[in-house]
């Protein structure tokens, strides 16, 4: 679909634009892409021979550069029983590793210094502290003498203990020691067993990432410096980590089935994440071909830009309210570049991915209020933590044990409900930085109004604590909620007596209304938008929420898409929010349109039936606007 919606999309712009680059565009596309699907489009190969692969576009760019192929892997602790006469040597092993490991994380603190500033590298400090604790080390020793068993599995014993521990202490501030004890615990692995540590963050020149897939913790620490594109065998189009690729505008392409093991490090490829299109080995043509569309694809891009700064607003004068989806604070400049109204979405479960620990009151509070003062008056949507399903934080196993179906399990508000102390944390957080700018507050995953009122109940602890320490917040902050279970849609009419506004999480509501794990490619297919059910369900859940007088808004990545969004509009909504990159070509549509053409198109597509044929009509609807 987002093949579709990039060409005609493109095509139209290009039309309006430059007839003359539009021309050669597609005259380069033919040569480059003869129709293919899931399968190479060239004969498979032998060394430095072009191989075609196609996999799902999922984020747009092209991309040149080597493979370095990530193989994310839990570290797999051996367990054996040391002979009498190697336990001295297996001690000095222990020390050995304990030493590396130290010079390791001195050497990342003599950088962060340098590079960052004294502040963030003194983080370290505790690092280093945790590898000076003389219990973790001789409670590993007598572990060792004890049972005679490697140090690797007497360290990791040892190591689990004191997370689980420090995890479950009741005070801030030594529960944070836990992830620094898991971070050093790993690295102390790595080293005893001889291992290289593969973060992505830490990717020592620009390669394109290739994957079997990427887990959104990985995916944060993705830097767009030397992350030249990703490439994952699995995932979809609404997987996490293409999420963050797309707002990182890094070229991306899932599903390609088993590219790690067709693929070697090092080896030369392009990219073409519009099409879904991998070429390893690429010939000097192909190469020379490639370079003018990433000439012509930038041209575009800076028209687009440029008439970006113009009004969403129809033809036939309805304006439409474009918010951005951001991730992480230092996003926020994206969302002015691309003159968004605000944050329609803050997916603040980054705060906690990046770093892998649950970060405090004062450190959520300080970046709430950077996003809410950086875009003030316009509203920021900051949605609490949605951790789980496919965003687990990893390394804490007692807190996200591991669920054999997470995306129905212990996720988001189902997770805060029971953990209050962390949910609390971000309330008041959210709550105190509300005084400085307009902050909205979300809650993802709610099933029902009952839920919501739970949720409620402990935001209402929250102002009262707050007003108890003398801390301003907005008393005024409007709470809306998320729809993305049917049984919140279903019950649309109930939630929104006691709701400020609806924001549909398309990427949920579509997996959980069509049965498609988001996240498995050998069903993407399957995973369709333009389905009479979401599009009944979508003009259910906005007559509700307008009866009652409170707006509704997408967020998921279907009100990012160009072809749908008439159809979304003409349905009733409210307001689109998306990915900061995709911005320009919406409002370029939205401004060749008239509501009422939209309104009738969905008029039209609430009387079909057939997925597909929804979809040609949608796109039929964007061709003749755009006079492609
Ligand atoms: C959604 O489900 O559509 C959504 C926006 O939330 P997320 O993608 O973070 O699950
Ligand atoms: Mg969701």
């Amino acid at each position: 679909m987002g093949e579709d919606s990039f060409c005609y999309i493109e095509h139209a712009c290009l039309n309006r634009i430059d007839q003359s680059i539009k021309e050669r565009v597609i005259v380069w596309r033919r040569q480059t892409f003869p129709t293919a699907n899931g399968a190479p489009m060239a004969q498979d190969s032998q060394d430095n021979i072009e191989v075609t692969l196609k996999g799902i576009p999922a984020s747009e760019g092209i991309a040149y550069g080597r493979v370095f192929v990530f193989i994310q892997s839990e570290i797999e602790v051996p367990h054996y029983q040391v002979d009498a006469e190697k336990r001295i040597d297996e001690v000095a092993r222990f020390d050995q590793a304990l030493l590396l490991t130290r010079q390791q994380i001195a050497k990342i603190q003599n950088e962060v210094e340098k590079n960052i500033g004294p502040e963030e590298a003194r983080i370290f400090d505790a690092h280093l502290m945790v590898l000076e604790d003389q219990a973790l080390i001789t409670e590993t020793i007598r572990e060792f003498e004890n049972t005679g068993l490697n140090v690797e599995t007497c360290f990791n014993k040892i190591s689990q203990r004191y997370i689980k521990a420090f995890a479950e202490i009741d005070d801030e501030y030594l529960r944070e020691r836990a992830s620094d004890i898991r971070d050093v615990a790993q690295r102390v692995l790595h080293n005893l067993l001889g291992q290289a540590d593969t973060s992505l963050s830490k990717l020592a020149d620009q390669r394109i990432v290739v994957a079997n897939d990427i887990s959104p913790s990985d995916s944060a620490g993705l830097d767009r410096s030397t992350a030249l594109a990703v490439v994952t065998d699995s995932g979809s189009k609404t997987s996490h980590a293409v999420i963050v690729a797309r707002s990182m505008k890094v070229p991306a392409i899932v599903g390609m089935r088993d590219l790690t093991t067709r693929v070697r490090n090092g080896e030369w490829a392009i990219i073409d994440g519009y099409e879904g299109i991998v070429i390893l080995n690429p010939t000097e043509s192909t190469l020379f071909r490639y370079g003018k569309i990433q000439e012509q694809k930038k041209t575009l891009e800076t028209q687009l830009l440029d008439a970006n700064r113009k009004p969403a607003v129809t033809l036939d004068g309805v304006p439409v309210s474009l918010m951005a989806n951001i991730e992480k604070v230092d996003e926020v400049g994206l969302v002015n570049d691309y003159n968004a109204e605000g944050v329609g979405l803050f997916r603040t479960e980054y705060l906690y991915l990046d770093s892998s620990r649950i970060p405090s009151e004062s450190e959520q509070t300080l970046a709430y209020k950077q996003v809410a003062t950086a875009l003030a008056p316009n509203p920021v949507i900051i949605r609490t933590l949605d951790l789980g399903g496919d965003k687990p934080m990893s390394g804490n196993p007692h807190l996200f044990p591991k669920e054999n179906n997470p995306f129905m399990g212990f996720r988001a508000i189902r997770f805060c409900l029971e953990h209050t102390d962390i949910f609390k944390d971000q309330l008041r957080a959210i709550l105190a930085a509300s005084a400085h700018g307009t902050i909205k507050l979300m809650y993802p995953m709610i099933s029902g109004a009952e839920e919501m009122a739970r949720a409620n109940a402990v935001l209402e602890e929250c102002k009262e604590e707050l007003r108890a320490r003398g801390t301003a917040f907005d008393e005024e902050m409007v709470v809306g909620t998320m729809i993305e279970i049917p049984s919140a849609a279903v019950t649309a009419d109930i939630l929104a007596e006691n709701c400020g506004f609806f924001s549909i999480g398309t990427n949920d509501l579509i997996q959980y209304l069509l049965a498609i794990d988001r996240v498995n490619d050998r069903i993407a297919h399957l995973y369709e938008p333009t389905h009479p059910a979401v599009l009944r369900t979508i003009k259910h859940i906005v007559d509700e929420a307008h009866r009652k007088n409170i707006p509704v808004g997408i967020c998921g990545e279907m009100g990012g898409d160009p072809l749908l969004v008439p159809l979304l509009l003409g349905l009733g909504v409210d307001s689109l929010s998306m990915t900061p990159p995709l911005i320009p070509a919406v409002r370029f549509l939205i401004r060749a349109m008239t509501m009422a053409d939209a309104r009738q198109l969905a008029v039209e597509a609430l009387k079909m039936t057939d997925p597909k044929k929804i979809h040609a009509l949608c796109v039929e609807f964007c061709r003749e606007r755009m006079k492609v």
